[in-house]
């Protein structure tokens, strides 16, 4: 790469949100790609579930179009039709949701190099300078000045920081791919419980044929003092009596350690020509985790937005896309972020816990899980309190 190259759109940062960015973004734009891996989207750091299209009508009902969900069948491992959420003692509830287990670095990459631009791998950032005129990016073998830059580099998003704008709520998670899984393959396995997954909730996501992402979301703060994350996630593979049947012959080929933002997105995604999208802005559903679809429809909007700038040479344009992204989804992550504040105040022990599910039923969950609340979570800011004198 050149000491020092000019652009028109700089996307910092080429995982979900990034690549649909560049794919949306029309091709006489001279934009650039930036990521610090060598192959985009690996290793994988994600559980790889993307709700089907109908289940999306559902979680997002205010998108206008949701082609997006057409997920071509070469980056699919497995399909599965139910989730399975498994309380500290036993309780299970099942609800029907079809979910595509995604091949997410394969389609990362197809995404992002079919887009026709250009892409620099290997490439880290390591200083943003936001100016009005050409906002510079500091690599560590050059410099790449941009007219617009989105910053588009996950949780840990350098653009955010240099903006003085980063979400620090983050739930860490550690996730091992394993063979020789015994689960049934058309369900995604969910398990709360202080002893596997403190302040969060552990899987088990099939990829078919005997492979499962199996990993735990877990807030040190809120586990037992000398407990740690990985301690967790080998007692649920080993011991823990809900998970461990179906894990008891599993062998761990590979692992990863990531960070999951919990938090409300940012409030304000638009910096005089800088954007912010996807993680880095913390648009993610945050009761569950999920961050892939709200990813894809941010990074799609931004292009969308972007191209109209470079057609009208209109730059203040770009202050649309804060409204724009969130008309299709702030409602499911306000809805998401009430269901996980109640979550925080349930999750401390596993009797309140087990107390608590005890008032749901399995259409409550399927209602939880598509961001729904159910009117039992409704009243129950009011009802907690009265139900923890018992
Ligand atoms: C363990 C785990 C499991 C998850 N499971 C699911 C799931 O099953 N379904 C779901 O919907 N969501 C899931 N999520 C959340 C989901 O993965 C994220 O919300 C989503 O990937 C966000 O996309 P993004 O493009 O914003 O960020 P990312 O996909 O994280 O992409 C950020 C990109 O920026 C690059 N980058 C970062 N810093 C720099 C830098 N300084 N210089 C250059 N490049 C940089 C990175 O290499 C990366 O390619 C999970 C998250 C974790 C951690």
């Amino acid at each position: 790469m050149p000491n020092q190259i000019e652009v028109e759109v700089a996307v910092a940062g080429v995982g979900i949100a990034g690549a649909f960015l560049l794919r949306g973004l029309n091709r006489n734009i001279k934009a650039v790609g930036i990521d610090k891996r060598e192959k985009l989207g690996y290793p994988v750091e994600c559980g790889e579930i993307v709700p089907f299209k109908e289940e999306m009508k559902i979680l997002l009902p205010d998108l206008e179009d949701y082609s997006l969900f057409d997920i071509p069948k070469r980056y699919e491992s497995n399909k599965t039709k139910f989730i399975s959420f498994t309380g500290p003692d036993g309780k299970e509830f099942v609800v029907d949701f079809k979910m595509h287990v995604v091949e997410r670095d394969r389609m990362i990459s197809e995404v992002a190099e079919k887009s026709g631009h250009e892409i620099l791998k290997s490439s880290r950032i390591i200083r943003f300078t936001p100016l009005h005129s050409k906002s510079a990016l500091k690599l560590e073998n050059g410099v790449v000045k941009a007219e617009v830059v989105a910053g588009c580099d996950g949780a840990n998003s350098r653009i955010a920081s240099a903006l003085k704008v980063r979400k620090l709520t983050v739930v860490p998670s550690k996730q091992y791919v394993m063979e020789n899984v015994e689960c049934d393959e058309d369900t995604v396995y969910m398990f709360v419980g202080k002893k596997i997954a403190a302040g969060g909730y552990a899987w088990i996501i099939p990829k078919g044929n005997g492979i499962a992402n199996v990993g735990v979301g877990f807030v040190r703060q809120k586990a037992e003092r000398g407990d740690n994350i990985i301690k967790a996630l080998e007692r649920f593979i080993k011991e823990y009596p809900h998970s461990s049947i179906f894990l008891k012959h599993a062998r761990v080929l590979s692992e990863i350690g990531a960070v999951v933002p919990v938090d409300l997105p940012l409030e304000k995604t638009v910096h005089g020509k800088t954007l912010l999208v996807g993680d880095a802005a913390s648009m993610v559903i945050s009761h569950v985790g999920a961050g892939i679809p709200t990813s894809m429809i941010a990074g799609d909007v931004a292009a969308r937005i972007i191209n109209e700038c470079f057609e009208s040479g209109e730059f203040s344009r770009l202050e649309s896309f804060d409204e724009r992204w969130r008309k299709l989804m702030l409602g499911a992550m306000e809805r998401a972020y009430f269901i996980k504040s109640l979550w925080d105040k349930i999750s401390e022990s596993d009797e309140k816990i087990a107390k608590h599910f005890k008032l749901l039923s399995d259409k409550d969950m399927w209602n939880i899980l598509h961001a729904r609340i159910p009117f039992k979570l409704k009243i129950a800011p009011i009802l907690l309190p009265l139900l923890n004198l018992f």
